[in-house]
């Protein structure tokens, strides 16, 4: 049984994660922490580390930043879900605690992850590509990270391949931003809001007389279940800083 202190656990994330673990078979929830939630415990200093294997954080950046912390003071896993670190941080966690045992990935659905993973194949095959996602209208951002995340693999498969950058066709905008984003070396990203939805993705590229499109739909937050689960049950098998679910995949 792995044993977990979960915290944000009165969150969107937390609660049902909460129901997520209680539902797998080999995951225990030892130690529930929120100071807003009826129940949990205000801290994680208020928790046994003896009755912990496993941290999992969907709080507050300054909060994941103490779990982590925490989890490696007293030598638990750690696993990351809570967004809002830069580039910089997860560099500057890979020194510090090369001999710790953490995850940390901004997205955790796995259909997310394998679709990155599908564009990177296609990447050098096809001259253009243009990312299109699609989320609820309560989204302040865009566009979305994963959006420009699966951008960046699709340059450097590019760029790994020896391809060029994507070719551009459009030489006049009569409107201002009607080709979407300019996410670097031409990749164009549009960002669509709309209410109903999720979160949703779509990689068109197109070659010659083809075309190939990968597609990944969220509908619920439930999407996020099966990504934490193989974090915490492989987190304590990884030493150091491990960035995003491809590796584990
Ligand atoms: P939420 O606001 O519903 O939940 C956050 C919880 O953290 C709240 O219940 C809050 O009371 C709690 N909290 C605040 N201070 C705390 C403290 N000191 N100790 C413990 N808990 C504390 O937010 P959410 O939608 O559940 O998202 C949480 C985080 O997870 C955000 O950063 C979000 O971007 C991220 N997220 C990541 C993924 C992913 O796939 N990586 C998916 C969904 C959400």
């Amino acid at each position: 049984m792995i044993r977990i202190a979960l915290v944000g656990a009165g969150g969107r994330m937390g609660s049902m994660l909460t129901d997520a673990f209680a539902a797998a078979a080999d995951t225990e929830v030892t130690a529930r922490v929120d100071p807003h939630a009826e129940g949990c415990l205000a801290a994680l200093s208020d928790v046994d580390p003896a009755t912990v294997d496993v941290v999992v954080d969907f709080s507050t950046t300054e909060v994941a930043r103490a779990s982590v912390a925490w989890a490696v003071e007293h030598e638990c896993g750690v696993v990351v879900g809570t967004t809002g670190f830069t580039d910089e941080e997860i560099d500057r966690w890979r020194e510090e605690y090369a001999a710790a045992h953490v995850v940390v990935a901004a997205n955790y659905t796995l259909g997310a992850v394998l679709a990155e993973r599908f564009a990177a194949e296609a990447a050098p095959y096809f001259d253009r590509v243009e990312i299109i996602e699609f989320h609820h209208d309560r989204k302040v951002d865009a566009p979305s990270g994963t959006a420009l995340e699966t951008a960046r693999v699709i340059r450097e498969a590019r760029a790994a391949a020896g391809r060029s950058a994507v070719s551009e066709p459009t030489t006049r905008d009569t409107i201002e931003g009607s080709r979407g984003a300019d996410s670097g070396d031409n990749v164009r990203v549009h960002a669509v809001r709309m209410p109903g939805m999720t979160a949703h993705q779509e990689i068109i590229f197109g070659g010659p007389g083809e075309g190939l499109t990968i597609r990944h739909d969220a509908y619920d937050r439930t999407s996020f279940t099966a990504g934490v689960l193989l974090a915490v049950r492989s987190v304590r098998d990884r030493p150091g800083v491990t960035r995003g679910l491809a590796p584990l995949l």
